[in-house]
């Protein structure tokens, strides 16, 4: 055998091997997967925007006029004027100076972070902070540090014995943690940053859309606008397409044009990626029908699984999950979800550390009651077959 035989030998040993679903049509709260109708616990698209008649009539008009690729980087010729409309419509809807989009927000942390520290500073990351953090930090030439989960003391006590050792110190942190749904403990960060001179970076992919007046994201959750030196959002989760974006200051701005490396050696966001996000803005802007109805079935659903005495953690956002620990009983819950018509997620090590694996239902704006309801009686009912409950 190969030596990645072996190794996924040792993954099909310890019931975590998997092979990927097949969805067979768009991201709905009722997709067809693997051939059979399921409800869709599982996608990051919070608003239903991701086949959504009016972005998806954005992105046709769109490849009529621009056609499907952005030919080049946006250094060279590939920085089309609805790239710039996109810009500055992100840095409207934040309240900040100016906004610079990426192709991802893996590609934003893949290129942000190195761009904006050198050798001579330190980054000091939350423990649980995004694997897109993680790679970007060791892309970084800068020393790291990393504290206890949203633990205040153990970040100032970092602070305080190695402020004065390097020049510019940043703090990063996800504005809400992806597998646990917590939010950051953001004012406090801030603060800290201010009495210890340090910059702040806000990783809020899963805030942005979600948190905040009309979906403005963490930062306008906790009224902390201008107080934030950099914060990046995705456009691939609440906004429904494809894309990441840094918001910020314009001399930010500036410097990520000359030295953000995913914007001078990646190929610009396809054109019609571009118009279809401006649509979601749009209807950010106008209505709060869609973050409204979010929370609603946010709200309705964990407390339905709560009153059923399940484990959410301590989630404050639609992000929920159902603490279960061992791995594979985590992936046989999963499974039997499958089977009886519910797709959740099984979250284990290595995304999650050893003894913590979870399902992970998320909860969107397309979600019927009635399916709610139809969920959590299956959830319940497995959870009882399975003896977890
Ligand atoms: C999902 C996620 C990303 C990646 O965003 P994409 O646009 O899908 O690449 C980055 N950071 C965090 C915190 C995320 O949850």
């Amino acid at each position: 055998m190969s030596y990645l035989d072996l190794k996924i030998q040792e993954l099909k040993d310890s019931g975590v091997y998997r092979e990927l679903p097949i969805n067979e049509g768009p991201c709905e709260a009722v997709i067809r997967l693997n051939g059979k109708d399921v409800i869709n616990l599982s996608s990051n698209n919070y608003l239903g925007f991701a086949n959504h008649p009016r972005l998806k009539k954005a992105a046709i008009d769109a490849i009529e006029k621009y056609g499907v690729g952005a030919g080049a980087v946006r250094t060279i010729v590939g920085n089309m004027d609805i790239h710039e409309t996109l810009d500055q419509v992100i840095a409207n809807f934040k309240h900040e100076e100016a906004a610079t989009v990426f192709q991802s927000g893996f590609a934003c942390n893949a290129g942000v972070i190195q761009a904006i520290t050198s050798e001579k500073d330190l980054i000091i990351s939350d423990e649980l902070n995004h694997a897109s953090i993680i790679d970007g930090v060791r892309l970084s030439k800068a020393s790291r540090a990393v504290y206890k989960h949203s633990d205040m003391e153990a970040l100032e006590s970092i602070l305080k014995e190695k402020r004065d050792q390097f020049e510019q110190v940043l703090i990063i942190t996800d504005g809400v943690f992806s597998m646990d749904g917590d939010i950051a403990k953001l004012p406090e960060i801030v603060q800290l940053a201010k009495k210890y001179n340090a910059l702040t970076y806000v990783d809020d992919a899963h805030g942005s859309g979600v948190l905040g007046n009309s979906g403005r994201g963490t930062v306008d959750h906790f009224g902390l606008h201008g107080q934030v030196d950099f914060i990046i959002g995705t456009l691939s989760k609440a906004i429904g397409v494809v894309g990441g974006y840094v918001a910020g200051s314009k001399a930010s701005r500036a410097w990520l044009l000359h030295r953000g490396r995913p914007l001078l050696f990646s190929t610009a966001l396809m054109p019609g990626a571009a118009a279809a996000i401006i649509e979601a803005f749009k209807m950010l802007e106008e209505s709060t029908e869609y973050t409204d109805k979010l929370w609603d079935n946010a709200r309705y659903f964990k407390n339905k699984l709560v009153s059923y005495g399940f484990d959410i953690g301590h989630s404050e956002t639609p992000i929920t999950p159902i603490m279960i620990g061992e791995e594979s009983k985590t992936m046989a819950f999963s499974k039997e979800l499958l089977k009886r018509g519910v797709y959740v997620s099984g979250i284990v090590f290595p995304t999650v550390q050893k003894g913590m694996g979870r399902i992970r239902c998320m909860v969107s704006a397309l979600h019927t009651k009635a399916q709610l309801d139809q969920a959590v009686d299956i959830i319940y009912k497995t959870a009882k077959d399975l003896s977890i409950i």
